[in-house]
């Protein structure tokens, strides 16, 4: 597959497109961004790589780190997380609070806030150092020391993070919660104030395009099995209210993060990351959406 060529088709393609949508502004450190930046790294299992524009640029993960945290927790806990966590789409935005009611404090599916709280609170439980060893995990999956939590953009969040720490509260008094509100913000703040390139985030998610291997080492890091099932919630609900039309357009299992960035798994062949920090009204990226559909129009390489 000629991918050196359709990356290059891609760039131009996105470049000429008028692109209306806006930068995330409810985490302050967030809107500090350059709108305009555009980058793509693809990976495939043979451990070729191919990237455009600013790929080797740090940005911030958000929500993508949700999946990371989901893949440690069903290592540490396995089947018990899914008592205080569905797999269902939730068809509503990622901060919603309506539904957390009528589910009475079992959030949809471990992507949303909600979700991804009861995930941070199940490490907070097990693990000795949360934050050291999150970042000690993504670190080894990505063969790279030189990734970081960024303060400033956690310590943005905690000031404005109203939302979520009414999630959490509600949570915990439907006894859904086992630490201290303070503590699960902290770590859930951290995990999603990592930077990360392009091509860091490419090697992370490799393993879910690889069966649970690294690209690099051929190291099996998680099961097949697990992939296979965290691949299924990547497909189903890494997009919140619009899976939908990002399996109708992407044509593959793909989360999304408010700091712009995309990673969708082809799996058995390859993952591939972009990252465009302007956003639809949905709150996903504009021109990651636009990239994805082109990759896998031009190389007819989708899941469907
Ligand atoms: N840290 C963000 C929040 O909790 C993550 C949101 C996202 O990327 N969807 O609001």
């Amino acid at each position: 597959m000629d991918f050196k060529n359709i990356l290059n088709i891609i760039y131009k393609d996105c470049s000429r497109i008028e692109n209306h949508g806006k930068i995330a502004n409810y985490i302050p450190e967030l809107a500090k961004v350059n709108p305009d930046k555009f980058g793509m790294f693809l990976l495939t299992n043979e451990n070729e790589h191919y990237e455009i524009g600013d790929s080797q640029e740090k940005f911030s993960i958000q929500s993508l780190s949700k999946v990371i945290s989901l893949t440690i927790a069903t290592e540490l806990i396995g089947q018990d997380l899914w008592k205080r966590v569905e797999v269902e789409p939730s068809g509503t935005p990622f901060n919603s609070l309506t539904e957390l009611e009528r589910d009475k404090g079992i959030p949809r599916n471990p992507f949303i806030n909600a979700g991804a709280i009861v995930v941070a609170d199940v490490l907070l439980s097990v693990l000795d150092n949360p934050i050291d060893d999150f970042l000690t995990f993504i670190r080894k999956l990505a063969d790279d020391d030189q990734i970081f939590y960024n303060e400033k953009v956690a310590k943005s969040e905690k000031d404005f993070g109203y939302r979520n720490t009414a999630l959490v509260n509600y949570m915990k008094a439907l006894d859904n919660i086992e630490n201290e509100v303070d503590d699960i913000l902290n770590f859930y703040y951290h995990q999603c104030a990592i930077d990360m390139t392009c091509e860091q985030l490419a090697k992370t998610f490799s393993i879910f395009a690889n069966s649970g291997k690294k690209i690099s080492t051929n190291e099996q890091v998680i099961s097949a099995k697990s992939v296979k099932r965290i691949n299924a919630i990547i497909q189903t609900c890494g997009f919140y209210d619009e899976p939908g039309e990002f399996a109708f357009r992407g044509g593959l299992p793909g989360k999304r993060g408010v700091g712009g960035g995309i990673v969708a798994v082809h799996p058995k062949a390859y993952v591939v990351v972009i990252w465009s920090p302007k956003l639809n009204t949905k709150g996903n990226s504009n021109l990651g959406i636009h990239a994805l559909e082109d990759l896998t129009n031009l190389s007819g390489l989708s899941v469907f």
